[in-house]
């Protein structure tokens, strides 16, 4: 067991949701990806879904109010305690002030952040091809022979349908990624200027930037 704070920043489809599936299932973790708090919400049907459903359609950025507001009551749970992960957030400079705030609060602080980088062409061709288990949110690929599933669109862990998410089409990815070179990258920054920022070599499979992620966080 580790009981680390971790937070990855790295582009759409560039392995935030797999790396994070491997930190919770060896070290315990708790995961906490924004972008499947917003979706939970989008699938409760409320009005408030709605609008999220057409901003998260579109590849823009939901409000850092209604995200900080969501991620507030998530960081208020006691399973947390042990060491969580942070995906999909913070997208912004002044997302991560406000975390900076609320850690504080709470007697908390982050370890690590991991940046995995990814060149648009490849993290286009890897959103393009992903398939999600809407009921345990495991990813998969179904261009990539590592990432696709053992029975074709069935999800290994519960056996449920695979779905593509919506925002996973070429319009929404383009305008995904351009938020992410404006808004998100100004943090890799923010974060080196705090001495927490890590480059985590991202050009291999898996597994093997998984080692590396281990490399930083074991020692
Ligand atoms: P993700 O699952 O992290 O790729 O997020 C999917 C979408 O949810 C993004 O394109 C945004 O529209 C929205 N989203 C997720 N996290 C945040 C955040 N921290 N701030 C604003 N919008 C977010």
């Amino acid at each position: 067991m580790i009981n680390k704070n971790i937070i990855f920043i790295a582009p759409p489809a560039a392995g935030k949701g797999t790396q994070s599936g491997f930190l919770v299932k060896k070290y315990g973790l708790v995961h906490i990806s924004t972008g499947d708090l917003l979706r939970d919400e989008v699938s409760s049907g409320s009005t408030l879904g709605n609008e999220l459903n057409e901003i998260m359609k579109s590849g823009k950025l939901v409000s850092d109010e209604i995200v900080g507001e969501l991620l507030k009551n998530r960081l208020m749970k006691d399973d947390i305690k042990n060491g969580f992960i942070l995906d999909g957030y913070p997208r912004n400079v002044s997302q991560a002030k406000f975390l900076d705030d609320m850690l504080q609060s709470l007697n908390m602080k982050i370890d690590h952040v991991l940046y995995l980088s990814m060149d648009r062409d490849t993290a286009m061709r890897r959103a393009l091809g992903r398939l999600t288990c809407p009921k345990c949110n495991a990813s998969y690929n179904k261009y990539e022979e590592i990432f696709k599933p053992k029975v074709d669109g069935i999800c290994d862990n519960d056996q449920t349908e695979l779905v593509s998410r919506s925002d996973d089409n070429e319009e929404t990815f383009k305008n995904r990624f351009d938020t992410y070179i404006k808004d998100t990258e100004p943090l890799l920054m923010y974060y080196d200027q705090k001495k927490l920022l890590r480059k985590i070599d991202n050009s291999g499979s898996p597994e093997e930037t998984f080692a590396k992620i281990e490399e930083v966080i074991c020692k």
